[in-house]
């Protein structure tokens, strides 16, 4: 999705950049992944499936909070995906690392959708078939807006695919020739350039990046803005139906395609079984009485996850010490762990929400604003029965337009750890330790384990000093 010839782009239009910018700032920002992956809603291309159903699953996290350099990237990992897991991280560090070189330390201020974000959707998660769509949205100057990829595994024998992998080698021909009949006529598609663009080996198979099955077996085809036309005239989709599809597959295909109309089981990719690691099970006693007023109180607030296993780690640091804190969750987290929610809830911490897949909110339009938080607070709800108060916005970046969206009560914080940045747990506990003053509100991440293993020493220091741990809700209500 990213590796796209910039030749076709150029010879089209002169200037990708400044086109997706006019068409970011003059119609309403792209949506977000969220809203293609929101369960029920007509984009979505399939199912819905259930993450924490997937045994040994893992998300792999990374994120800043900081708006001069505003990122935060998932992508699924499942034992015995090996091959699709590298992929998509090759391709994760590949963004991030342009990202990262180009548009972090503009340090403006706000981030007001300069944010690189991918956040990942499971399509498939049944029989030996895993599919996954990564929705990438970066706005930064040397970047393309919104696009998106699908990767498969076929357990049965052992290998990532393509997209293209669903198509068999010697019905390709008349698959491109159907997507060229359905496009040829529409609104900025140009046939020459179609044909250049499917004859060329690596232009084909990078606009042919993004394929899945409809729940009644069609094949939808997803282009990202410019793959196929002139970028101004947005993405096009085509989905060709079940009937005319079906003798095109690839046996890999029909088992996809299959495995996506009638889930029959649960995945099973041939990776050796491993114990489901322990999910900690201590319980709060009681309401917490701390006062507040009365006593030194400092909030540890920890983001972005939960985590497998970083947070049930934290779990049991926590509980050594009685310290009650904040989890701001992030939605595509708490679906795949809604355990270790449940968890976090029954050892009396308070539960936040994060925002589904971590954009900046202030880039979004209301409505999306609004699915982002309302999405993950069904998934905190679903998980641990009590609906959240608070939320933390991604970035700490918010206006009038996201306070407007939400009666949820905006979280920021007066201690920022850089956690994100700092990889030291010593160095990451030394920020808390001396920075930290009485009711003051602290930043960490719980998907990083170096931020975990600085929890020991941050809860015996502060101890000594007298201080007690509370939720951002109990320093609140008793200040
Ligand atoms: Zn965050």
């Amino acid at each position: 999705m990213r590796s796209r010839p910039l030749l076709p782009s150029l010879l089209l239009l002169g200037s990708l950049t400044l086109t997706a910018a006019c068409a970011h700032g003059t119609s309403e920002p792209p949506v977000t992944s969220s809203a293609d992956a929101r369960p029920g809603s007509s984009p979505s291309p399939v199912r819905t499936v259930d993450p924490s159903k997937i045994k040994g699953l893992e998300i792999d996290n990374d994120s800043s909070e900081s708006n001069s350099c505003p990122f935060a990237t998932s992508f699924p990992d499942v034992p015995g995906a090996e091959a699709m897991t590298a992929a998509m991280k090759e391709y994760v560090d590949r963004r991030l690392a342009t990202f990262r070189s180009g548009a972090c330390g503009d340090d403006t201020g706000g981030t007001e959708g300069r944010d690189l974000n991918i956040s990942h959707q499971f399509l498939v998660a049944s029989g030996d078939v895993l599919g996954v769509r990564l929705t990438t949205q970066d706005q930064s100057a040397a970047a393309d807006g919104l696009s998106a990829g699908t990767y498969w595994y076929d357990g049965k024998a052992g290998a990532y695919r393509t997209a293209l992998g669903l198509v068999a080698d010697g019905s390709r021909d008349a698959f491109l020739a159907a997507l060229k009949d359905q496009l040829k006529d529409r609104e900025g598609v140009d046939a020459a350039y179609l044909d250049d663009t499917f004859s060329d080996p690596d232009s084909r198979d990078t606009a042919l990046d993004d394929m899945a099955f409809t729940a009644d077996g069609g094949l939808r085809v997803h282009f990202d803005r410019g793959d196929v036309g002139v970028p101004a005239a947005g993405a096009q989709t085509v989905t060709i139906p079940k009937k005319t599809i079906t003798p095109w597959l690839s046996a890999f295909g029909k088992r996809a395609q299959r495995q996506t109309v009638s889930p029959s089981r649960s995945l099973d990719l041939g990776a050796p079984h491993v114990p489901a690691p322990a999910v900690p099970t201590h319980t709060a006693s009681g309401d917490d009485d701390t006062d507040c007023k009365k006593v030194k109180c400092i909030a540890l607030t920890f983001d972005d996850g939960p985590a497998a296993p970083e947070t049930a780690t934290l779990l049991t640091y926590l509980a050594q010490y009685k310290a009650r804190v904040t989890f701001f969750t992030v939605g595509q987290n708490v679906a795949a762990h809604p355990d270790l929610v449940r968890a976090e809830a029954k050892a009396g911490h308070e539960i936040g929400n994060h925002s589904w897949n971590h954009p900046d909110l202030t880039g979004l339009t209301p409505r999306q604003i609004a699915s982002q938080l309302n999405r993950t607070s069904a998934a905190i709800k679903a998980a641990t029965g009590k609906t959240p108060t608070v939320f933390r916005p991604p970035y700490g970046a918010i206006n009038r337009t996201v306070k407007a969206a939400t009666t949820l009560s905006p979280v920021l914080w007066d201690v920022d750890t850089e956690d994100w940045k700092y990889r030291f747990p010593a160095k990451v506990a030394q920020t808390v330790i001396d920075k930290t003053q009485r009711n003051d509100v602290v930043l960490m991440h719980d998907i990083h384990a170096t931020s975990v293993a600085a929890v020991p020493q941050i809860l015996r220091a502060l101890t000594a000093r007298g201080y007690h741990f509370v939720t951002v809700s109990h320093l609140r209500a008793t200040l």
